[in-house]
């Protein structure tokens, strides 16, 4: 027998369906790729989609094809979304954030027919086109007045829907089929599909619309920063139409700036996020004194929340922050950190503990901890175990039966996390099973040291790995990046871990990094920093005999054995955490006692300039050097010898493009071609100009009175100069008209009389150049007048209009030839895998109106070259200079070469900070005064120091070649 209700297929074409019907006016604003904010409603986005569906049948998709997106949040995704799915194809997410062969195996894998993508990622596509041969046609997602032709037969969106019917039937298809695939981002191995059913989504959206999970509600307006390319966006692009919630879209703008601007102007509620956007908000915040007037609570997950983020939210601005945990294979919401009654009932401090937990499984979601033989492991907050995951939107079996049976006997799937559960059934992740730290038989939780640490209020992030020492195999190592403008020591943070973990916890070392890296999904790369710091050595492995042979552990660690804490087993706590003071100390080294060492270059070689200046030889590093650099320890500090520069290779370096760009990197970088003003342009007229002039009748000193009035007239005209002369007077005006224009701009701004986008504005106005063409021809025209007329009375004058207007034509030419060879850009760096970024100072230096400075800016669409493509490979391409140096002699030689040759090149410097390797100063630009700031970041290199540089304009116009060739200056100081 069977329940008698009706039989209603869970399919989510109903979600938009009810969106239309029930929220129809309801608003989603975008930021749009191309620039400017667009609105529409989920009624024009459900007819929209409509027609999507119909581009789709028309192009040949049917039911089970994938369909593949690659883009930013924006209205045009979900349109594209649901179209996909309503008419039953598969909706594929790609990441664009994946390294490229990554991507292409993706694509081959799902075998992905069509892919619509936003101008942005067009770039990416032309690199990998011939490389996947089963997609057919790439969709940009743009219009017909912004579509270009970047990738060889791209079809344009906006054609493709004007042309297509909204008239569509979605649905018609059970609710186990295909919905919507996502790899995991596989860090190891390859990415793995998670093949999402209509089922499976329409199931986590009232799961997450829940009141104790998302619970957004129609008088939301929700901005999911989360992107729908990851982990479909925790489902908020379901959730929201699905209560009717105003969404706001932020497109390809995630920096805190942007975010700021549209958690305000759209007066946001509820958003979500993972914890480094907020990060980046929060800096945003304080830098320029900004505050949330709406914003009420915000979701964050994909990696642990900080205690300072929850608090400073809470705190200064007034939002409640929950925590939540998932992954791909959940579809992704798992737990989520709203308390209980037992916890709501608790005091704020109290509440704080729970709410650093990844939180309470919803209904849908069961979880259970086991050890490595299977035994499911008790909920008391300390023991912790594998972490198993089970119901009805947590993957059965990965796409195409990858990685064979993925369940357990119960049907649980192992989400390779370790936890622990409390009494209160929160979770609480301990790490990821291969960084768990294997201490003397017994294991350490990566995760709970660096989010204690990341508490530190000089923190901004902290890492924690394990590093191979002789005695107790692992121990844990914690690198922290400071705060921009921060200084710390080693003590500083071990005293601050004091009492908050257990002994035996206690990192070994602390090291202090300019960057700690995040990987594709945004969550520290630890797999990386292991290999960035696979030459270092513990100083507790140094007094324990074994300096030469412990190195980090590599590779794939073993497979962890899980374990129950057993106290007695530990190794005595004081050999884990005694500070060595030879780790503190590093002793100069005396010159003669270490000859410059030849470094050892991989392959292939770079070429090396030896020089070794023995003032820098002698100079000790800082007393508080091992602050930032592990370089100074003397194990590593004997590698460094004298001052010789090496070029790094591009390998080395990851800069993109790299490769590219190296022919030309000899021949150096063009100088940029200015725009010449012209100078003072007009001498006085001679004295005599009308003097012999035959058209006018002879003037006799002393008889003006008795002048007939025609006489009177004559001589009027004769002053004048009659018709020719007159027209000159005007031509000439004419002709002076722009190059008073540029003259005017450059000395307003430069004595600060207007600001640089009226003085920019002036120069650029599209008519000036316009009439700057029109005095030629009026020029010409008055050198025809003057033959006529008498040309050795007017000749003069036609020809001075006529040199005039053709000098300022020629500065137009020059400068549209600097716009054609110079790339639009206004932001160049030395390094994009870890960008250099500025200081609060700086950034308050550099005022709210200043340019944002992007993690990964691209050029803005709308530009006539390079549209949409990222500035790092734009730089890669155009910028032979940017590259960074290294230099053979430590990091403080280094740090004061650095110094020094921003002061040659006449910078003022604003940021003089050795412990941290930064330096900062700002540039002003000659004729306009127009303001750059430049940050220099000195960083330890197996090879010596390594010195990275970044120019950023704060006026958002193309610098015309004048960062590269500043970086360029400024580098060959540095060498010289
Ligand atoms: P992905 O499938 O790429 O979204 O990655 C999922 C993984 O991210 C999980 O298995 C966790 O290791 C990690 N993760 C997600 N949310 C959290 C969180 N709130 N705290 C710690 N780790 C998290």
């Amino acid at each position: 027998m069977q329940g008698r209700m009706q039989d209603w297929p869970l399919t989510v074409d109903r979600i938009l369906d009810h969106a239309k019907s029930w929220h129809g006016p309801r608003e989603i604003v975008t930021r749009s790729v191309e620039g400017p904010i667009t609105r529409t409603t989920y009624a024009d986005v459900h007819g929209r989609a409509k027609r999507v569906s119909n581009v789709l049948k028309g192009l040949g998709i049917q039911t089970g094809d994938r369909v593949a997106t690659l883009a930013w949040n924006t209205a045009r995704h979900i349109e594209t979304w649901y179209g996909i799915m309503g008419m039953g194809a598969v909706c594929h997410t790609l990441n664009p954030r994946l390294f490229t062969e990554q991507l292409v195996y993706i694509i081959n894998h799902a075998e992905d027919r069509i892919i619509f993508t936003d101008l942005t990622f067009l770039p990416i596509l032309a690199q990998i086109r011939d490389q996947i041969p089963t997609v057919q046609h790439i969709v940009v997602l743009t219009d017909a007045d912004h579509m270009t032709d970047q990738v060889a037969g791209a079809l344009c969106y906006e054609t493709l829907l004007d042309q297509a019917s909204a008239d569509c039937a979605w649905g018609g298809f059970e609710e186990n089929a295909p919905a919507g695939l996502c790899y995991t981002s596989g860090t190891t191995g390859n990415p793995k599909g998670v093949l999402y059913s209509h089922r499976s989504n329409f199931l986590h959206t009232l799961v997450t619309m829940g009141a104790d999970v998302l619970g957004i509600r129609a008088t939301d307006t929700v901005l999911p920063v989360v992107p729908m390319f990851h982990a479909n966006a925790w489902g908020v692009a379901f959730s929201a139409p699905a209560v009717g919630s105003k969404l706001v879209m932020p497109g390809p703008k995630l920096d805190g700036a942007s975010i700021h601007e549209l958690l305000e102007t759209e007066q946001v509620t509820f958003s979500a996020a993972v914890p480094t956007v907020w990060q980046m908000l929060l800096q945003h915040l304080e830098a320029t004194n900004g505050k949330l007037t709406s914003l009420k609570r915000v979701v964050i997950g994909g990696s642990a929340v900080p205690e300072a983020i929850v608090r400073r939210f809470r705190d200064d601005y007034g939002v409640d922050v929950t925590h939540a945990w998932g992954m791909t294979e959940t579809s992704p919401l798992g737990t989520q950190g709203t308390p209980n009654a037992a916890i709501a009932a608790m005091d704020a401090e109290a509440q704080l503990k729970f709410k650093l937990k990844q939180g309470r499984p919803p209904l849908g979601i069961d979880l259970k901890l086991i050890d490595d033989g299977g035994k499911v492991l008790p909920h008391d907050g300390t023991t912790f175990g594998k972490l198993m995951v089970k119901g009805p939107f947590v993957v059965g079996e990965y796409f195409r039966g990858d990685g064979g049976e993925i369940l357990d006997a119960d049907g649980y799937f192992d989400t390779g996390d370790v936890a622990t559960i409390d009494e209160h059934g929160v979770m609480q992740i301990t790490d990821r099973s291969k960084d768990v730290i294997k201490s003397g038989g017994e294991w350490i939780s990566s995760i709970e040291i660096e989010n204690i640490a990341a508490g530190h209020p000089k923190a901004e992030l902290a890492a924690v790995i394990g590093v191979a020492h002789p005695k107790w195999d692992e121990r844990p190592l914690l690198l922290v990046k400071l705060k921009a403008g921060e200084t710390a020591t080693k003590e500083e943070f071990l005293h601050y871990l004091e009492g908050k973990i257990a002994k035996w916890w206690m990192p070994d070392d602390v090291v202090f990094v300019d960057d700690i890296p995040l990987g594709a999904t945004g969550k520290i790369d630890k797999k990386l920093i292991r290999q960035r710091m696979v030459d270092y050595v513990l100083p507790t492995a140094v007094a324990a005999g074994a300096a030469v042979a412990a190195t980090v552990a590599l590779a794939a660690p073993p497979e962890p054995k899980i374990y129950a804490p057993e106290p007695e087993a530990h190794p005595e706590p004081e050999a884990h955490h005694a500070p060595e003071p030879v780790a503190h100390a590093p002793e100069p080294q005396a010159p003669e006692a270490h000859p410059p060492e030849a470094p050892a270059p991989e392959t292939p070689a770079p070429e090396v300039h030896a020089e070794a200046p023995p003032v820098v030889h002698h100079e000790p590093p800082p007393a508080d050097h091992t602050a930032w650099s592990p370089q100074a320890r003397p194990v590593q500090a004997e590698r460094v010898r004298g001052l010789t520069v090496i070029e790094p290779t591009f390998t080395e370096t990851k800069f993109p493009g790299a490769e590219a760009s190296e022919a030309v990197a000899e021949a150096g970088f063009p100088a940029a071609p200015r725009l010449e003003v012209p100078a003072d342009p007009l001498p006085a007229p001679e004295a005599d100009v009308f003097g012999d002039t035959p058209l006018t009748l002879p003037f006799v000193p002393g008889q003006a009175k008795t002048l007939r009035k025609a006489d009177r007239q004559a001589d009027r005209k004769a002053k004048s100069g009659g018709f020719g002369n007159r027209y000159l007077d005007l031509a000439l005006l004419g002709a002076l008209a722009p190059a008073a224009m540029v003259g005017a701009a450059m000395l307003g701004t430069r004595f600060g009389l207007m600001d640089w986008k009226t003085g920019l504005g002036l120069i650029t106005l599209e008519w000036a150049p316009k009439i700057a063409l029109l005095s030629v021809a009026t020029g010409l025209v008055g050198v025809i007048i003057a033959l006529f007329a008498g040309f050795g009375r007017l000749g003069l004058k036609a020809f001075l209009v006529l040199g005039l207007s053709l000098a300022t034509l020629g500065g137009y030419v020059w400068m549209r030839q600097a716009q054609i060879t110079n790339p639009p850009v206004n932001d160049v760096a030395t390094d994009w895998a870890r960008p250099l970024t500025f200081s609060q100072r700086m950034m308050r230096e550099r005022g709210v109106d200043a340019m944002p400075v992007e993690f990964d800016p691209i050029v803005p669409l709308g530009a006539e070259f390079y549209a949409g493509r990222r500035v790092a490979d734009v730089n890669a391409e155009t910028c032979a200079v940017a590259r960074p140096l290294i230099l053979a002699a430590n990091t403080a030689a280094a740090y004061a070469r650095a110094k020094s040759a921003m002061e040659q090149a006449g910078l003022a410097l604003v940021t003089d900070d050795p412990r941290q390797g930064r330096l900062e100063a700002t540039a002003r630009s000659l004729l306009f005064g127009l303001r750059s700031d430049v940050v220099v970041r000195i960083l330890p290199d197996p090879r010596g120091a390594r010195i990275d540089v970044r120019a950023v304009d704060r006026a958002p116009t193309p610098d015309l070649g004048a960062n590269c060739s500043r970086i360029g200056r400024l580098m060959g100081f540095m060498r010289s």
